[in-house]
């Protein structure tokens, strides 16, 4: 059985302790709502996570 990370919902806290949810397949960088930080960027059709990933939704 494959398992790929995609078209998955990511819960991930910025260094600002803010909680978010981001698209794992995301085609634009994502910020971060509080402090603008870049918390994950496009990476060849997937998605560098540059914050902590809480849960795999
Ligand atoms: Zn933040």
């Amino acid at each position: 059985m494959e398992r790929k990370t995609r078209s998955k919902f990511l819960k991930v806290r910025c260094s600002c302790k803010n909680e978010q949810i981001i698209f794992g397949k995301a085609s634009s960088k994502v910020k971060c709502l509080v402090c603008g930080k870049i918390l994950a960027e496009p990476s060849g059709g997937k998605i560098k996570v540059k914050s902590r990933i809480l849960e795999v939704l």
